[in-house]
């Protein structure tokens, strides 16, 4: 990293246009260039290296390719060995998160063998699964109508992990997630969760990897949820950043949200543009006075009451912002919406997780009918 650093100090014409939607640059900074120079001399401190959301905005806005968020990612490495930072950032919870995530209590798979689609995984991530096990079972059972054979698997990627640095726990849990799918037979997974999508393309490139919502144009929505919101409140549609170079997936979503007949209006810095939603790079807890400003900040660009996203953490960002954030899934999946997601405990979520794992349980094969 050190070689890059001098060249980033060498080729960076303090513009600040890196700092325009960062979440933290202008907590540390008035110039970019100045904290530049800093890091030839000295790695960022650990207090700035976790307020990193690790949204890839800088690198986007830089004229000379300059990338903080890289620098910062680096930085967040060389603490993983010593607990007693990882500790002051937040770093138990994260570790009883990931253990409970990657436990059998809330973690399964369901493999069928039948149908074209035995190759195929679905795989709804750790946020959808703890808002809504209904909504997952809804979206999966639609699934397995249109591509028979479909399988599930409810399991983390480990991108909480990762975000906190620890690498090497994060491969160890992405190695875990590889042998489930492998055992799975799966080859092809469908993502609903933007962190999962990016991880699984980023760290097994073996796997091929699909956006649930490509798969859904693709397929084509429920007749009945066609031009179900065309009565709806204009909405505002954020784009998550961990897949700010998706085009694909911008243009599919786009397309899903206009068979809803949903009114919707963009952001001004949308798609590759887009920013981060607060809750990126653990940032909740590692900064949250920061993550909580990012949430108000994002949620306040619209003059919309209510924010569209296809990633449930967003969502509830907008939420925490002072809007109403919305799933695109509940739009199309769950017809009794009403147009509000219900504010819920983390002792619900992992109860909701629980439950989603259940319902998964009690999937039977086809073959096993006959
Ligand atoms: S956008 Fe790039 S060149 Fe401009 S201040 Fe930031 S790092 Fe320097
Ligand atoms: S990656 Fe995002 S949060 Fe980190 S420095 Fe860049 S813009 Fe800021």
């Amino acid at each position: 990293m050190e070689s890059e650093i001098n060249a980033y100090e060498k080729a960076c014409v303090d513009c600040r246009s890196c700092m325009k939607g960062c979440p933290m640059l202008y907590s540390f900074t008035i110039s970019p260039k100045k904290l530049l120079t800093k890091f030839t001399t000295e790695l960022p401190t650990s207090d700035m290296a976790f307020a990193c959301a690790n949204c890839g905005l800088c690198a986007h806005m830089c004229p000379q390719d300059i990338d903080f968020g890289k620098v910062f990612t680096a930085s967040k490495t060389t603490f993983a060995d010593d607990k007693n930072v990882l500790k002051k950032y937040g770093y138990g919870a994260v570790i009883f998160h990931q253990k409970s995530s990657f436990s059998r209590l809330f973690s399964t798979t369901k493999k069928f063998t039948t149908g074209e689609y035995t190759h195929m995984a679905f795989m709804p991530g750790c946020a959808l699964s703890s808002y809504s096990p209904s909504l997952v079972h809804s979206v999966f059972s639609y699934l397995r109508s249109k591509c028979s054979g479909i399988g599930i698997i409810q399991q983390c990627c480990g991108t909480p992990t990762r975000m906190m640095g620890d690498m090497a726990q994060f491969k160890m849990y992405h190695s875990q997630l590889e042998r489930d799918l492998e055992k799975m037979g799966a080859t092809t997974v469908v993502t609903a969760c933007e962190n999962c999508f990016m991880s699984i393309k980023t760290y097994a490139p073996h796997i091929k990897i699909v956006s649930l919502y490509s798969l859904l144009e693709q397929i084509g929505l429920p007749e009945s949820a066609k031009e179900r919101h065309k009565n709806a409140p204009k909405m505002a549609l954020h784009d998550p950043c961990p897949t700010r170079y998706e085009k694909e997936i911008h243009k599919d979503v786009r397309t899903l949200l206009a068979q809803l007949g949903l009114p919707y209006e963009e952001f001004k810095q949308n798609r590759e543009k887009t920013l981060c939603c607060g809750s990126g790079g653990m940032l909740e807890l590692t900064h949250s006075g920061l993550a909580h400003e990012q949430m108000r900040s994002r949620a306040n660009q619209t003059a919309c009451e209510s924010i569209v996203s296809y990633c449930q953490s967003c969502a509830e960002s907008m939420s925490k912002g002072g809007k109403n954030g919305v799933h695109l899934l509940d739009l199309i999946f769950n017809p009794d919406f009403a147009m509000k997601q219900e504010a819920q405990g983390v002792l619900k979520k992992w109860y909701n997780r629980f439950s989603s794992r259940q319902k998964i349980h009690a999937l039977k094969d086809d073959a096993s009918k006959r």
